[in-house]
């Protein structure tokens, strides 16, 4: 039986497919093309001048000066201090500093652009999105919103059958980014369990801990100091295994702790799809771990389980794949790897609820996040005293999630951009873009593992982000047992300065090179070492490269390897 690191190593299993290349510049032409002739909205002058400038694979910081008077216009934006009195009518006098300003955004456009979990947006989802910009709805209330209130139900119904939640049970709401949709998460579990707590606050009368990973997002902790959770003492991360998920071991440890001594526990955040390294936890484990823990010590008020699938979700999109017949002819490599990472993202129908970024890679312009809730009657529970809501209409509350959300005011526009991106890409249009990001990932670690002198973070992690360490050529040493070494550091003096030398030679090349081939980023934290010691670790710096972007092809991953080969061998 092959493993995913014997795949990815084989070149043979990493070839593109001339029926999956035509599938993809298929779907290239017609959805992330900008073409007018496709879609009108993009035949206005002044936006032609913006998309045509765009499609460049010039550095972002080479365009200010390929932009007609780039630096003057930079310098008259950057002076501007009062709002001038007289009027400017529209046609005399076309503002030159919001096209210039529009064009200069960094270019999420540009093929190279592979920094991080950041993505263009679809021709459609922009149409969709211009449309809701036009309908202007507040989505805080019905009577304010008009039928943009129908349309995020009929999104959250679909949304529910992918996932695999019973449609007429599930619920949600489209809120301000992802890591709103962790703090409604975090909400949904503290109001079920500690009942006083939107009264009182959250330690008046009972001891809890609240539960998440070391592999989360940070998003996991910020949204905690938000809430006045004491992060020293009522929070508890739990170890993360080798491949960046939740130790199922501690977890149950941890738990098992806090039910011996009364303190409840009121959400367990997991993650499906970690940014950098794409862990993907267990949640039916998790689930079944709680549920079995609960009984045990008799437990009514269940842990609320969220899951954060900010960046992974789009799994979803193949969890009814024919994987035997293939019809998108994926290589055998992302094809092995999607078929185990399905499995995974076949369990989110058990979290009670899901955080999902549509302006990932769901290609929705910002912001366009959306939690989804298993059961809606967990709204119940963040429902605020009507006396606060006075000016609103009694007749239609409780319709909506009016009493319920975090926000007033709150913008349909991600709702429109994920209703068209959905309706035109489809379900085979999404597994086509996706599989192509996997398809681009494993040739980039294809690609890196033949160089030989560079270690590939968690290559069975099948995401869209590749990590990588190189290692001088000088070493003459395999880098993947250089690596393995390194990861001793928190317990091995020798370890740590080896890894903080290595770190410094590759680092170097990074800084020379420069944003060219391709746009990757340098992060502080690429790898996790073994635990030493009362539970110590320490972060592993490296390389990564987010192949989200649907316009970045195999040329442009083998121009940057050849770069990369040259300058490893200067
Ligand atoms: C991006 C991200 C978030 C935060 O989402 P925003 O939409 O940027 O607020 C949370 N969790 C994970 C795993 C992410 O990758």
């Amino acid at each position: 039986m092959m493993d995913q690191s014997e795949l990815i190593a084989r070149h043979s299993a990493n070839q593109l497919t001339s029926e999956f290349e035509h599938q993809y510049q298929n779907i290239v032409a017609n959805f992330f093309s900008r073409d007018p002739k496709k879609w009108p909205l993009f035949n206005d002058p002044q936006v032609q001048a913006i998309t045509q400038f765009r499609k460049t694979v010039l550095a972002d910081n080479q365009l200010i000066h390929h932009y007609p008077n780039g630096a003057d216009l930079l310098s008259q934006l950057n002076s501007q201090t009062h709002v001038q009195q007289h009027m400017n009518f529209p046609g005399a006098q076309q503002d030159n500093l919001l096209t210039f300003a529009s064009a200069l955004c960094k270019n999420w456009e540009n093929p190279l652009a592979v920094e991080n979990v950041i993505a263009m947006p679809s021709d459609p989802a922009l149409y969709g999105s211009m449309l809701g910009l036009l309908g202007n709805p507040n989505m805080v209330y019905c009577e304010y919103s008009g039928v943009a209130d129908t349309m995020e139900k009929t999104v959250i119904k679909k949304m529910a059958n992918l996932i695999g939640y019973d449609e007429n049970q599930a619920s949600g709401l489209f809120t301000q980014g992802g890591t709103m949709c962790n703090l409604y998460g975090y909400l949904f579990g503290i109001r079920k369990t500690l009942k006083d707590s939107k009264q009182l606050g959250m330690s008046v009368d009972q001891d809890y801990r609240i539960i998440n990973s070391q592999g989360g997002h940070y998003s996991n902790m910020t949204n905690l100091s938000l809430l006045g959770v004491d992060i020293q003492n009522k929070t508890i991360r739990i170890k993360v295994a080798s491949d960046n998920t939740i130790d199922l071991h501690d977890l149950e440890q941890q738990i098992r702790a806090c039910y011996t001594v009364h303190c409840k526990i009121p959400v367990i955040l997991l993650t499906a799809g970690t940014t950098d390294t794409f862990g993907v936890d267990e949640i039916k484990q998790v689930y079944d771990l709680r549920n079995r823990l609960c009984d045990e010590f008799e437990i009514n008020d269940k842990p609320h389980i969220h899951v954060d699938a900010a960046v992974g979700w789009p799994i979803i999109f193949f969890i009814n794949y024919d994987f035997n017949n293939n019809p998108l002819a994926i290589n055998e490599a992302t094809l092995f790897g999607l078929r185990h990472t399905v499995e995974k993202f076949k369990q989110l129908k058990y979290a009670d609820s899901i955080t999902i970024d549509f302006h990932k890679w769901g290609y929705v312009p910002y912001t366009s996040s959306l939690v989804m809730v298993r059961n809606g009657d967990d709204f119940k529970a963040l429902e605020n005293s009507p006396e606060n809501f006075t000016y609103f209409e009694h007749d239609l509350e409780g319709q909506t999630h009016l009493q319920s959300t975090i926000e007033c005011s709150r913008s349909g526009v991600g709702i429109f951009g994920a209703y068209a991106g959905l309706h035109y890409l489809g379900i085979e249009g999404y597994q086509t873009i996706i599989a192509h990001c996997l398809q681009n990932a494993n040739y980039m670690r294809n690609q890196l593992i033949e160089m030989e002198n560079a270690a590939v973070m968690v290559p069975q992690n099948q995401g869209p982000s590749v990590g990588f360490r190189l290692y001088s050529p000088k070493l003459q040493a395999d880098p993947q047992a250089i690596f393995d070494y390194e990861l001793s550091c928190a317990s091995d003096k020798a370890a740590y300065e080896t890894m903080i030398r290595n770190s410094k030679w590759h680092r170097n090349m990074f800084l020379t090179r420069g944003k060219s081939g391709l746009f990757t980023n340098w992060v502080d934290s690429i790898a996790c070492s073994t635990y030493a010691e009362h539970n110590r670790f320490a972060y592993i710096p490296g390389e990564k490269a987010v192949f989200m972007n649907p316009t970045t092809e195999r040329h442009h991953i083998d121009a940057f390897i050849q770069m990369l080969k040259e300058m490893s061998q200067a």
